[in-house]
């Protein structure tokens, strides 16, 4: 892959397993901007400060020693060198998460983050696949393909459950992920929404493989 592939969508369209695997295939690195929010979230939490303080919040996330890989085999995820790859999944960071994306300060600090990365591994290897909610809108609008997934909602609720295991019901996930639609797509700053130019791929009745498939499709295009 020369260039930059942007995947973009809600949570529970396939959206990580397929664009890992896309990068594999494609020799690119990967790049899952989800996580930098969901570790800043992390640090947050930890130091206590009220989700509703912009400012604290703002500083928080400064001072995190954020670090995130992109290999996409082994893409970690660090704060001061602590891996926080499993914790970050967790619960109490899944229902924060929102709220501090939507601070514009956290933004700011985490796309510019965004775009060193993506700068330096196309200078390394030429290629690679981010993925998140505002890729092809705000990160890098100049990505040479724009995918959007989407999938119905009770769809996306199921992925989800199974990849939290048996701890979570259905119900309970399609909540939470009509809860978290509504909030990413309502915010006022960076709202999740397609790039004009994106391509709209619709997973409800794919599989993985069918993703994979037809994202290798568009790239290949
Ligand atoms: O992709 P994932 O579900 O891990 O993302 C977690 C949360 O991080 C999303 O619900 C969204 O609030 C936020 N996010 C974002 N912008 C991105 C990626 C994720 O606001 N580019």
């Amino acid at each position: 892959l020369r260039g930059v592939v942007a995947l973009d969508g809600p949570s529970g369209t396939g959206k990580s397993s397929a664009a890992r695997r896309l990068a594999s295939a494609l020799g690119a690195r990967y790049l899952d901007t989800g996580a930098m929010y969901r570790a800043v979230t992390l640090a947050v939490l930890r130091s206590g400060a009220d989700l509703d303080d912009a400012d604290r919040v703002a500083a928080v996330a400064r001072d995190a020693g954020l670090a995130q890989g992109t290999d996409p085999a082994d893409s970690t995820t660090t704060l001061r060198g602590e891996d926080v790859g499993v914790e970050i999944r967790g619960p109490e960071v899944t229902r924060a998460v929102s709220p501090v994306s939507a601070n514009p300060a956290v933004r700011e600090l985490l796309v510019a983050e965004q775009r060193r990365i993506v700068a330096h591994a196309l200078s390394a290897v030429g290629g690679i696949v981010v993925e998140g909610r505002d890729i092809g809108t705000v990160v890098v609008p100049d990505a040479g393909l724009k995918v959007f997934l989407t999938a119905d909602a009770r769809a996306r609720a199921h992925r989800r459950a199974r990849q939290d295991g048996l701890e979570s019901t259905v119900d309970a996930v399609l909540a939470d992920v009509e809860r978290r639609d509504a909030y990413d797509s309502s915010r006022a700053v960076s709202p999740l929404r397609p790039a004009p130019d994106a391509v709209e791929l619709d997973t409800t009745d794919l599989d993985l493989a069918g993703v994979l498939a037809a994202l290798l499709d568009l790239a290949a295009g």
